[in-house]
């Protein structure tokens, strides 16, 4: 059993408003258990105990709703989407814009951009990849 057990004077992982960062904060008292009052040892600070924020990470985030935007779209046109007549995707394959293929691991996809001579951008259902074309 892990021994979660605080005292005053433990140092915490803990949000500062004043530094704007996670540090690792003096506990001055507890309630109930839980941090109370903390100390920053960066600016000296006394303040309520705030946990830590997990750090923000734009970039994941926009990938993220990136990723939930493609799989709305391909849910929308997954009604329209004809999967019969998707052909089983290949490397060496020629595709047109609007042609469904059939990949082995990422379903069926709907070829959306041509994107230089070699390279295509497919919406599956778990968002767009660039898929290598002829
Ligand atoms: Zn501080």
């Amino acid at each position: 059993m892990e021994n979660l057990a605080i005292s005053v004077g433990d140092a915490i992982e803990a949000r500062c408003t004043k530094c704007q960062k996670n540090t690792l904060h003096v506990i001055l008292s507890l309630a109930e258990k839980a941090p109370e009052n903390v100390r920053c040892p960066k600016c000296g600070r006394e303040h309520k105990y705030r946990p830590p924020t997990k750090t923000k990470d734009p970039e994941s985030r926009r990938v993220i709703s990136q990723q939930k935007a493609e799989h709305r779209e391909w849910e929308d046109l997954r009604e329209s989407m004809n999967s019969d007549a998707a052909r089983d995707y290949s490397m060496t394959g020629a595709y047109k814009v609007k042609s469904l293929i059939n990949h082995p691991v990422f379903g069926v996809g709907l070829v959306q951009r041509l994107v230089g001579s070699q390279k295509m951008e497919v919406l599956f259902e778990g968002g767009k990849k660039m898929m290598r074309c002829k």
